[in-house]
């Protein structure tokens, strides 16, 4: 049973207001950082509150400021924008109206619940500091976050701490999950190009044979994880997903392209991962006489929670979803997000809230047939107004 104010103090009309607004960004879906009409939307709600807007930061990134009392303390609290290019199969009255484009991850919910927060703070000013609502473009891409950060952000706004949050189908409607460190992998691809000699397949001496090459860099890699990375402290996939050559029946190639992907949970992993690639493809190109090129892209870091920040986001959720229904030590998961970005640059924790496991929010993220929970809304809401309450309040006991 849950021991919060908040969702008992939370009125019809809010609830049918937050409804609206995320069927409303469910019609409406952009994608990137092309989300211009959403940060109007969202921009046009928060002034509607009495909330100050800055516009622009990160190409399509918003920032609400909700000052209260005489404190310096602040918090920032991030939603993603963002949908994805999908062509939605669903048939309800809300289904997207942008052909191929989808709000298949329940960014719509985000904004929507993180809106609900932002209008229920500005009406009851029961707060004493500052609150930041972060609204990002393009998390799907890995880049928006950055983006932000590169405008700006917290030189701009003097935020202490920021806090995310994610719908999660299978995870039961009412329930939270989250762990301090490593919460979700990071997201690399690489990009390996060996040149050999290509010549007659009959006459493989007068040659250097990339596809042999190629292969041996292929079980180079797999020593990575096995005999590079702790067994007891590191997790990491490191997987070559495509081999192309430019040989036929007869002819050895000049040329091999080797392109993979990897995902681990820290930045000390992911240097080594990539340090081992380099020189794994290094020497056993040099070992051959074959030229190579080496490209690593980190699109996503790993997401990982600071334990102080940890220990107030599940304080707030238990408060609102009751002890029970938050588990405070789930396992890492393989999944990647942007909000990373963020956590390198500043104390906080990013959390999944329960979609539900039934028909309505149990369809997993980026399926054409998923759909963000709207009964999720007012646990969302709620839990961001308890932390606000915990964070900027603390003088004042709500519970
Ligand atoms: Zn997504
Ligand atoms: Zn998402």
């Amino acid at each position: 049973m849950s021991s919060s104010i908040f969702i008992d103090q939370f009125s019809a009309q809010l609830i049918a207001d937050m409804t609206e607004w995320r069927q409303h960004l469910h019609r409406f879906p952009e994608c990137g950082f092309d989300v211009n009409l959403t940060a109007d939307f969202i921009a046009d709600k928060l002034q509607s509150f009495g909330i100050a807007v800055v516009r622009d930061i990160g190409k399509s990134g918003l920032v609400g400021i909700l000052r209260n009392g005489n404190s310096t303390a602040s918090i920032g609290l991030r939603a993603d924008m963002d949908a994805l290019h999908i062509h939605e199969q669903n048939t309800f009255s809300h289904c997207s109206q942008h052909d191929g484009k989808m709000h298949a991850c329940g960014h719509d919910g985000h904004s929507a619940m993180l809106l609900g927060a932002a209008c229920y703070l500005a009406k009851t000013s029961m707060f004493d500091g500052t609150v930041y609502f972060i609204f990002q473009p393009d998390e799907e891409h890995g880049r928006g976050a950055q983006a932000m950060i590169d405008d700006g952000l917290f030189e701009r706004f003097s935020i202490d701490e920021v806090y995310g949050i994610h719908n999660y189908p299978g995870l039961a409607e009412g329930e939270l999950m989250v762990r301090p460190g490593s919460l979700m992998a990071s997201e690399s691809s690489f990009e390996i190009t060996i040149n050999g000699v290509g010549g007659h397949a009959a006459l493989p001496h007068q040659g250097i044979d990339p596809i042999v090459v190629g292969a041996q860099v292929i079980m180079g890699l797999q020593t990575i994880v096995s005999r590079n990375l702790s067994a007891i402290h590191e997790t990491a996939v490191v997987s070559a997903t495509e081999f192309v050559t430019n040989g036929t029946v007869n002819v050895i190639p000049s040329q091999v392209v080797i392109k993979g992907d990897c995902r681990c949970f820290t930045e000390d992993s992911l240097t080594s991962i990539k340090d081992s690639m380099v020189r794994i493809v290094a020497g056993i190109c040099q070992a051959a006489g074959a030229k190579h090129t080496f490209e690593f892209i980190n699109t996503f870091y790993p997401t990982v929670n600071n334990p102080e920040q940890t220990a107030y986001s599940v304080q707030a959720a238990q408060k609102v979803l009751g002890v029970d229904k938050v588990n405070a030590a789930c396992d890492p998961l393989t999944i990647s997000e942007d909000f990373s970005s963020m956590l390198r640059v500043k104390p906080g924790c990013y959390v999944l809230l329960g979609n539900g496991t039934e028909s309505v929010g149990g369809c997993a993220l980026h399926n054409p047939k998923y759909d963000f929970n709207d009964r999720i809304l007012t646990l969302g809401a709620s839990y961001w107004i308890q932390l606000v309450n915990d964070r900027l309040n603390q003088t004042i006991n709500c519970e």
